[in-house]
């Protein structure tokens, strides 16, 4: 569903992607891990063109995202993404937040709308927050807000970057349920994650990126196994677990 050729990405003098190769299959979850400043999050945007790459390709179901002459919007319709921040629009309540996008952009009616929102929110466990602020909601209840908008979409993938870094421990654990049960639904997905447990279990494939290359990838058992496949990535566990 994705196809990634040799992308690089520099900001001025700094080579950040120095040339990545990623395919993604419908279905599948990835999750990426690595270190601080290895590219993880500018890769990840690369992928819907919130960057624009240097050089190289990203396709989405054949259609090459760094041709200009592409419609951006119509595809980042169809690629979700939460951010780290949840990004919610502050000045709307939790359920004209996941109705936006769906009324605007898809021309769903609002009652469609509604009925789908209220769907999702009570699939996130905030049914009765519909009517909230953002303001008046936790971290964990503002990303949940966030995942339903981004669900609201029904995109055909979903990209995490960071979900859970911002939230206070007791509240992870609900939001990566939620991640957990939209894998386990088949949902695609990309998720770069400091969440080893989670990469562990629910990755078809775990990507370790470093330096702005692919310095390995497998799945969980090939990567967390007592002898990962590169000192690097040994390394990196050998700090984070
Ligand atoms: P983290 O785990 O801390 O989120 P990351 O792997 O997501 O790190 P990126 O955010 O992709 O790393 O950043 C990689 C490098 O790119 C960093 O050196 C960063 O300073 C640089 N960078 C990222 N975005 C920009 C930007 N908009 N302008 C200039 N430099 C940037
Ligand atoms: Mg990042």
């Amino acid at each position: 569903i994705i196809s990634v050729r040799d992308l690089h990405k520099s900001f001025g003098k700094n080579e950040v992607l120095k040339g990545i190769d990623l395919d993604v299959k419908r279905g599948e979850v990835i999750t990426i891990i690595g270190p601080s400043g290895g590219g993880k999050s500018t890769l990840l945007r690369c992928l819907n063109r919130l960057e624009e790459p240097t050089s190289g390709t990203v396709s989405f179901e054949g259609i090459d995202l760094t041709d200009p002459s592409v419609d951006i919007d119509a595809v980042r319709c169809r690629i979700g993404m939460v951010f780290q921040n949840f990004n919610l629009f502050p000045h709307m309540s939790v359920l004209e937040n996941v109705t936006f996008a769906p009324m605007h952009n898809l021309g769903v009616s609002k009652e469609d709308a509604e009925a789908t929102a209220r769907k999702l929110l009570d699939i996130v466990g905030l049914a009765e927050k519909a009517d909230a602020m953002p303001r008046s909601l936790s971290g964990g209840q503002k990303q949940r807000v966030a995942i339903a908008r981004a669900l609201a979409m029904k995109p055909d993938v979903l990209l995490f970057d960071e979900a859970t870094s911002a939230l206070d421990p007791e509240m992870v654990k609900d939001v990566l349920d939620i991640m957990r049960r939209l894998a386990a639904e088949g949902d695609t997905m990309i998720v770069v994650t400091h969440e080893m447990g989670f990469a562990r279990e629910v990755s078809d494939r775990v990507i370790f990126t470093e330096g702005g290359l692919i310095e390995a990838q497998g799945s969980p058992e090939e990567l967390f196994s007592e002898n990962p496949p590169s000192e690097r990535l040994k390394e990196f566990l050998g700090k984070v677990l």
